[in-house]
């Protein structure tokens, strides 16, 4: 990988798993008028060079990729498969059409074990024409090369679900997690850029607080970190950031950072 070649992440999507605006809610986040509190399902797209690979494929990723302007994947990796961040493995199809080919989809076993069972019509030996086309490829904790560009996972757990983030290069993201091991922690270190899950305020059983987002980066003390997957519960994207210390902001559904 050429270390000058342009490199960017698009958030696709920065919301907890209903999105946000909740469909029926008439708080003050769900009813603010600010594009920036307008969240669909949590998931990126990094670009490199002329390559591109989403991480997750959630239930809004067709409407995230007409808004991305993107028809094309080279893959997509998966963090764990619960289904805001799957849900949106048929959409597939679509990008099938136009490369002529499977997409690539990189999940540890966990998320393979899941993703077959609730798409077991994908993988069924005798499969009908329009499927999606996937290839599916087991990863562990280990890195490997993805069209010559050097992936780390990092294991976390979402309560008691291994789930894995990732590092590319000196950009870190990891959703849903609640506990980041001291050993894992070595793997994000001296990252610039780390992407982190903040659900609300209120403790939650499988996601990190505000709090606990902040504690961690500053043990990592990257350059700039940003939060996702984001709650209503969690407040105004313009109240919040003017809580938050100056390298660390809310991410927002559209916002495009390079690294
Ligand atoms: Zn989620
Ligand atoms: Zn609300
Ligand atoms: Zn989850």
């Amino acid at each position: 990988m050429n270390p000058t070649a342009s490199k960017k992440v698009i958030f696709l999507g920065t919301g907890t798993s209903t999105g946000v605006p909740l469909l029926g809610c008439t708080c003050e986040v769900c009813m603010s008028t600010d594009a920036r509190d307008k969240r669909l399902r949590s998931s990126i797209l990094i670009e490199i060079a002329s390559k591109k690979i989403a991480i997750d494929i959630g239930p809004d990723f067709r409407q995230q990729m007409f808004r991305a302007n993107t028809s094309m994947l080279d893959a997509c990796l998966i963090t764990h498969a619960h289904k805001d961040h799957v849900g949106g493995l048929d959409e597939v199809r679509a990008l099938n059409v136009f490369s002529k080919k499977p997409i690539d989809l990189y999940a540890d076993i966990h998320a393979i074990h899941t993703i077959k069972k609730q798409y077991d019509y994908i993988f069924e030996a005798k499969n009908y024409p329009g499927i999606p086309q996937v290839n599916l490829h087991e990863i562990d904790e280990q890195s490997f090369e993805l069209i010559h560009i050097k992936i780390q996972p990092i294991r976390v757990m979402h309560y008691k679900l291994p789930v894995l983030g990732f590092r590319i290069e000196d950009f870190t993201y990891i959703t849903d997690a609640n506990f980041i091991s001291d050993e894992e922690k070595e793997k994000i270190k001296g990252t610039k850029i780390l992407v982190l899950n903040a659900l609300r305020k209120e403790t939650h059983i499988s996601h990190f607080t505000l709090d606990e987002a902040l504690k961690i980066i500053e043990e990592i003390k990257p350059e700039k970190a940003y939060l996702t997957h984001i709650s209503h519960h969690l407040g105004r994207y313009t109240d919040i950031e003017k809580e938050l210390p100056s390298n660390v902001h809310l991410a927002y559904d559209e916002l495009i950072i390079d690294f």
